[in-house]
C-alpha cells in the first residue's frame, strides 16, 4: 500500500507567554497508508481535533511537517492548498452546530461544488441528488432544512457535504458522539461502506475504543499532545505497553504475561485535576507505575519494539537511573 499521508515533528503552540503558553500539539509523527483507517484515540484535551484541523492547515503549524501524497502542504500558497484541500476533507462532531440552520440541504451539499467552481445549474442539481441517494437519504428532501432532520440524518448530510469533491482522505472527528447509541453504528456502517465504495482513507478522531476497534487498521493514543503508544490495532488492543493505554483498556484481558502489571493501571484523575509540570513523562502525575527518578525527570521518547508498536515509556525501554 502506499502512504497517502505522513506528518513529521509536527507542533502546535498557543499563547505567547511562558505561563500561558500551550504545547497541543507536541513533536507528533504518524504516517497513513492508502485505503485504510487509522485511529487516533484520546481524551478531551490532548490535542487530537487540534491535530486533525493542522492537516489541512485550518490551523497553521508552529513546525513541523504534512506530507500529502509525497507533497509538503506546509509551504502551499493559497490556491495550491485549496486544491488540496478538495482532497482532504472534514466530517466535524456535531452534527447540530456544524450545519447552517438557513441552508437547505440542496445549499449545504452543493455549496462546496460553487465554491471550488466544479458545477452548477442543473448539473449541481444532480449531483447533489446523487450524492444524498449514496449517503442513504431521500434525494427528494433538497428543499429541507436541517432542523427537519434527525441527529444520524443530519450527520448523514455533513458527510454527504464532505464527499461531493470527491476527496481521497476524510478526517472524521468524533463522527458519532453526538449521535444517540441507537444511530451511531447505522452512520459507522455507512463509513464502512463509502470506504469500499469510493476507495477512502480515514483518520478517525475518538475517545471510543468500541468504535476504533470496529473500525481502525492502526491506532495512536494521544496524552497532552504527544503520542505515547502507536501500531498496529490489534498488536495495541491485544498487548497494550503504555500503562494510558492498558488504563484505557483494562476490561479487555490481555493473554500476554508482561502485561499482566500494567492490566492493574486505572485512571482515577483527570487531564486537567492532574496536571504535568512540565518536566519528565507527562502521564506521570497519572500513572501509577510511576518511578521517581526518570519518570520525574526524563521525557520518555516513543520507541518502536521489535515487530510491534512504538511506545514512549521507561518501564518498557528501561534506562539508567540517573
Ligand atoms: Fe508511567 Fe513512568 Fe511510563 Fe510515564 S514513563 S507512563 S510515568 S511508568
Amino acid at each position: 500500500m502506499n502512504t497517502i499521508l505522513e506528518v513529521r515533528n509536527l507542533s502546535k503552540v498557543f499563547g505567547g507567554g511562558s505561563k500561558t503558553t500551550v504545547r497541543a500539539v507536541d513533536d507528533v509523527s504518524l504516517s497513513i497508508e492508502e485505503g485504510s483507517t487509522f485511529g487516533l484515540l484520546g481524551e478531551s484535551g490532548s490535542g487530537k481535533s487540534t491535530l486533525a484541523r493542522l492537516i489541512p492547515r485550518l490551523i497553521e503549524p508552529t513546525s513541523g511537517e504534512i506530507i500529502y501524497k509525497g507533497r509538503g502542504l506546509q509551504h502551499l500558497k493559497d490556491r495550491e492548498l485549496r486544491t488540496i484541500r478538495e482532497q482532504i476533507q472534514i466530517v466535524f462532531q456535531n452534527p447540530f452546530s456544524s450545519l447552517n440552520p438557513r441552508m437547505t440541504v440542496r445549499q449545504l451539499i452543493g455549496e462546496p461544488l460553487i465554491v471550488h467552481k466544479r458545477s452548477s445549474g442543473a448539473a449541481l442539481e444532480q449531483q447533489v441528488r446523487d450524492m444524498m441517494n449514496l449517503v442513504g437519504l431521500n434525494p427528494e428532501h433538497t428543499h429541507r432544512f436541517p432542523h427537519e432532520f434527525s441527529g444520524g440524518q443530519r450527520q448523514r448530510i455533513g458527510i454527504a457535504r464532505a464527499l461531493i469533491l470527491e476527496p481521497k482522505l476524510l478526517i472524521l472527528d468524533e463522527p458519532t458522539s453526538a449521535l444517540d447509541v441507537s444511530v451511531q453504528a447505522q452512520v459507522l456502517n455507512l463509513l464502512v461502506d463509502l470506504q469500499k465504495k469510493l476507495r477512502l482513507t480515514y483518520l478517525l478522531i475518538t475517545h471510543d475504543l468500541s468504535v476504533v476497534r470496529y473500525m481502525c487498521d492502526q491506532v495512536a493514543l494521544m496524552y497532552l499532545g504527544k503520542i505515547v503508544e502507536q501500531g498496529e490495532k490489534d498488536h495495541v488492543f491485544h498487548s497494550p505497553m503504555h500503562p494510558y493505554t492498558a488504563a484505557l483498556l483494562k476490561d479487555i484481558p490481555s493473554t500476554d504475561p508482561d502485561q499482566r502489571m500494567l492490566e492493574q493501571v486505572s485512571l482515577e484523575a483527570d487531564i486537567v485535576s492532574a496536571p504535568w509540570s512540565g518536566v519528565g513523562c507527562r502521564f506521570s502525575p497519572r500513572c501509577p507505575a510511576a518511578q521517581t527518578g526518570q519518570c520525574k525527570t526524563i521525557e520518555p521518547q516513543l520507541i518502536g519494539l521489535p515487530e510491534r508498536q512504538q511506545v514512549a515509556c521507561h518501564l518498557v525501554h528501561t534506562i539508567p537511573e540517573t
